[in-house]
């Protein structure tokens, strides 16, 4: 039986944008995959509400993270982290000789803009790392003030993981003057995982000529030119086409719902299950800045979620426990990509059962 998919990646990918994975191939040099990708990236930006340039990676999320701490510091990244993924990105600089350090905020609290501001003062960095949805506690970091503090540094570059958010709430990418901003496929956009996306600024690109060794597979100088000299909208290697397909389908689809009406019914979901963990359990993050698309619940009844998960795969669904040392102090509900009310409704009622709540 499938199970209902809960966890915060990857999600469950409607039939017909499954089906569209298994279109027959086309040459990835041929005048058919440049009208693709450019189709892509015109729906894309609208998503990112960018006018930058889109770019494609057949990686998950990670890689377009790990090419653009490498590709753009010249002098020293400024990683800002409030939970795993931002440690990755921190882990990410330094396996890569990337002078780098980390600010680290307590789980389950958001970054204060404050910190941004005192570290980017200091005059030591020219590249600033943001999670914009931690993926391990249920934060939103409050990117507005965020952005603002760094606008007041023309010389920083500015990179932010919108994985687990992009295309599920609204992120104004030219408003907030992200330079790199980076997602996956298998989280909000509804997609099955393998391939990374990200918009690229000028700025980042400009920097990116400035470093010497930025790797091959993954640099940004490589990948942008392949899309924007003569509007070729290329790929420096073999991309997998089938994403590509899905993808612009799904865009499709996207564009259909409007992203309007996505982001209010990911806020709608949230309020729901947020209400729901106040009732049974308690939420475990900062209440001021709680994700749209995940929430994390704290274990208060100190239930075994590996049990309950058990239990809720005899009915077909399955959620996810705590990331790393919150996995028994905390367990996470996604409400992210084409998951409905309904559906939600129906995994929390059959928790509730479960429990004797
Ligand atoms: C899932 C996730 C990642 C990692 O993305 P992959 O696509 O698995 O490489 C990075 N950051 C956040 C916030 C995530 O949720």
């Amino acid at each position: 039986m499938h199970k209902k998919l809960f966890i915060p990646g990857p999600v469950d990918v409607r039939p017909d944008v499954l089906q569209k994975m298994a279109d027959p191939m086309i040459s990835h040099r041929g005048k058919a995959a440049t009208a693709l990708q450019k189709s892509i990236s015109e729906k894309l930006r609208k998503v990112f509400q960018t006018k930058n340039t889109i770019v494609l990676s057949t990686t998950s999320g990670s890689g377009l993270m790990e090419s653009a701490i490498r590709c753009c510091t010249a002098k020293r990244a400024a990683v800002f982290s409030i939970g795993a993924f931002g440690d990755r990105w921190y882990k990410m600089a330094v396996s890569n000789n990337v002078p780098a350090d980390k600010f680290r905020a307590e789980d389950g609290k958001a970054t204060d803009p404050k910190d941004v501001d005192a570290a980017l003062a200091t005059g030591k960095y020219d590249l600033v790392t943001i999670t914009h949805n931690e993926t391990s506690v249920g934060i939103m970091n409050p990117v507005e003030e965020i952005a603002k503090v760094i606008k007041k540094y023309p010389d920083v570059i500015f990179c932010m993981d919108t994985v687990s958010s992009m295309g599920g709430t609204d992120i104004p990418v030219d408003e907030l003057g992200v330079d790199f901003c980076i997602t996956s496929t298998q989280k909000c956009l509804g997609l099955p995982p393998g391939m990374s996306i990200a918009s690229v600024s000028q700025r980042a690109y400009e920097r990116a000529k400035t470093v010497p060794y930025r790797g091959l597979y993954l640099d940004i100088v490589e990948i942008v030119d392949k899309v924007v000299v003569d509007d070729k909208y290329q790929y420096p290697s073999t991309p997998s086409l089938s994403h590509m397909f899905a993808l612009d389908y799904q865009l499709s689809l996207i564009m259909e719902e409007g992203l309007e009406n996505r982001f209010a019914r990911h806020i709608e979901m949230a309020k729901v299950v947020r209400e729901w963990a106040k009732k049974y359990f308690a939420l475990f993050s900062d209440e001021r800045y709680l994700s749209n698309t995940l929430t994390t619940i704290a274990n208060t009844r100190g239930i075994n979620v590996g049990d309950l998960n058990k239990k809720l795969a005899e009915y077909g669904y399955e959620i996810s426990n705590g990331y790393g040392a919150l996995k028994e102090k905390t367990f996470r509900i996604a409400h992210m990509a084409d998951m409905d009310m309904d559906t939600l409704q129906g995994l929390l009622r059959k928790i509730e059962e479960i429990l004797g709540l």
